[in-house]
């Protein structure tokens, strides 16, 4: 950690951890508000950006080309120690920024205007900023829009936090699918029941969004995830947890039944045949099924092998199901 004077920033730090959003990919909420304050604030750079201990990362990124940098460069850094917004007119006459990197370097800033993200409980975890490459003004008008956007940065953050379901998909948010299939591993173990768990991922999401846009991607999303529904049993659930990423626990299911439904899913997402604006949008989907071992001793690791198998079927070629080492090992054998 880097020598931080800022007298609350254990407290900081526990407020942005607390957030789950470290190492998440950009999402379509954050990325509609920059690209937002983007456009009214005719800056070619706006950034979500998150101060952790010796870094500041782009939850959000338009236009600038890097996803981190060192926290002693930021501008951010300065940002969050004031509750109130920051404005540097020409990074060149700012005896604080003169000779920052970013300024005399790559990509060299000129104007920066950052808004705290404040948290409710009064910290600062990050900013909303926008930075152009030449001095210049930014309006009152402007600076009272970047606010706004700030504050609805903060809120889609927190209500996520209290969200059990995700609202694009209704299948259960991160957090809550977590907490079920924490309490139902320890049960499925307590009692030898059998419990598998399957990770899917589609295939080549950014070029659905690509060809079809983002309110075309959603919508892909939201079919995917019926016909997952259609293959599920009513005590089986399925998880976001991440952009076009879920989890499914099966319950009651070893992992050869599960490897079955999955295979089902698979099928079922291959044949969906959506349409959007009169183009038709090839979807298909990788996954990653594991049974329940004696090994398996925490949610963390039954994701984990999960996750693993689904990152073999991505290299196998996507749009395949994948089960556990030992039972492709088993499988191959026989
Ligand atoms: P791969 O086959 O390796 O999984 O490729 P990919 O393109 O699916 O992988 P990647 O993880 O790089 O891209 C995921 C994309 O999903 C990036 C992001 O913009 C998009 N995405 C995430 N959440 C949403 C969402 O809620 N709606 C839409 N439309 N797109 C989203
Ligand atoms: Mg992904
Ligand atoms: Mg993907």
């Amino acid at each position: 950690m880097i020598e931080c004077d800022i007298k609350n920033e254990k407290e900081r730090l526990d407020a942005l951890y607390r957030m789950e959003l470290e190492d998440t990919p950009a999402e379509e909420a954050f990325d509609r508000i920059t690209r937002l304050a983007k456009s009214v604030l005719e800056a070619p750079i706006v950034l979500v950006s998150l101060i952790d201990s010796n870094r500041q990362w782009f939850k959000s990124n338009q236009g600038l080309d890097a996803d981190e940098t060192p926290r002693d460069v930021a501008f951010c850094d300065y940002t969050i120690r004031n509750p109130e917004p920051m404005v540097v007119e020409n990074a060149l006459l700012d005896e604080r920024f003169a000779d920052n990197p970013l300024v005399v370097g790559k990509p060299g800033i000129r104007f920066y205007a950052g808004v705290p993200l404040r948290t409710r409980d009064g910290q600062n975890i990050g900013t909303l900023c926008a930075i152009d490459l030449k001095p210049r003004e930014i309006s009152e008008k402007q600076l009272n829009v970047l606010e706004d956007l700030a504050r609805l940065v903060v809120d889609e953050m927190e209500l996520r936090l209290i969200a059990t379901t995700d609202s694009l998909t209704g299948t259960l948010s991160r957090r809550a699918f977590r907490e079920a299939a924490a309490r139902d591993l320890a049960r499925a173990k307590r009692k030898g029941f059998a419990l598998s768990c399957a990770v899917l991922d589609i295939d080549h999401f950014k070029s659905v969004n690509d060809t079809v846009g983002h309110a075309g991607g959603d919508l892909v999303l939201q079919e995917v995830v019926a016909v997952c529904r259609r293959n599920l049993r009513k005590s089986d659930y399925i998880g976001r947890i991440g952009g076009e990423e879920f989890a499914i626990i099966l319950q009651d299911t070893d992992e050869n039944a599960a490897l079955h439904v999955a295979e089902r899913m698979r099928l079922g997402i291959q044949e969906l045949a959506v349409e959007y604006s009169g183009k038709a949008v090839p979807v298909t989907a990788s996954f990653g099924v594991v049974g329940l071992t004696p090994a398996i001793s925490s949610l963390e690791e039954l994701l984990q092998e999960a996750d693993t198998a689904m990152y073999v079927a991505k290299a196998d070629g996507r749009n395949r199901v994948v089960g556990s080492d030992e039972f492709e090992q088993a499988v191959n054998a026989a």
